[in-house]
């Protein structure tokens, strides 16, 4: 079950990741992109805190929306505006609803999945976070109960999957043959939120 309050800490947890793996995040990037992976993401889910902080919610789907707008508007680069396009998709897939379970859940990530791959224009094996979010889709949907630990692997080895990958999208792709043997950056950032739901789900 997620409630305002959980998906606050989500948030929080997620924002600790990014400060915590910044220079990692800009690391991975700087081998296949432009390094600045670690600042967007580390900018945007502080200014996300720091939003939600100010505010007092009555419901889930008005948080997302909240992290969604910020995201779009504080980062820059591709990640920004598809991180911000998940959060909005997941937002209004949980509309309206007092209680988001299990069920709402995977309808509102796979809303947000399939936004990430409208947006970008990207779908699997293209080394990018929709390596990430299309799997843990898919096994989410499998699932008969809330599986934090499922959750926390089936996300870790969908991001470590995308070392093998050729880059066909975004700047990594630039690269063609020689993106192959680094973790896509987006991805990890991906794992880290993926991560966090996982230690905040009820
Ligand atoms: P930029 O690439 O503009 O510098 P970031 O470095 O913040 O932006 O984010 C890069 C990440 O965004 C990549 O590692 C990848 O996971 C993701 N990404 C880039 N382009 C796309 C796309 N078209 N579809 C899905 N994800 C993408
Ligand atoms: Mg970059």
């Amino acid at each position: 079950m997620l409630t305002v309050q959980l998906v606050q800490e989500w948030m929080k947890k997620t924002n600790e990741r990014m400060q915590e793996n910044k220079a990692y995040l800009t690391e991975l990037d700087q081998a296949i992109g432009d390094s600045d992976h670690g600042i967007n993401m580390s900018r945007g889910f502080r200014e996300v805190v720091n939003k939600l902080e100010q505010s007092a919610y009555d419901d889930v789907s008005t948080v997302l929306k909240d992290v969604a707008m910020t995201l779009m508007s504080k980062v820059g680069g591709a990640s920004g505006p598809l991180y911000g396009t998940a959060f909005l998709k997941l937002s209004t897939a949980l509309k309206g609803k007092d209680i988001v379970n299990k069920e709402d859940l995977a309808a509102g990530l796979e809303a947000a999945a399939n936004g990430i791959q409208h947006r970008g224009k990207s779908t699997t094996g293209e080394k990018t976070m929709v390596d990430v979010w299309v799997p843990v889709v898919l096994w989410w949907k499998g699932q008969d109960e809330i599986n934090a630990e499922g959750l926390e692997k089936v996300a870790k080895e969908a991001m470590e999957s995308t070392k093998s990958m050729e880059a066909t999208k975004g700047r990594a792709s630039y690269l063609q043959a020689k993106s192959v043997g680094h973790i896509d950056p987006g991805s990890t950032s991906s794992y880290y939120i993926f991560k966090s739901l996982a230690e905040v789900l009820v």
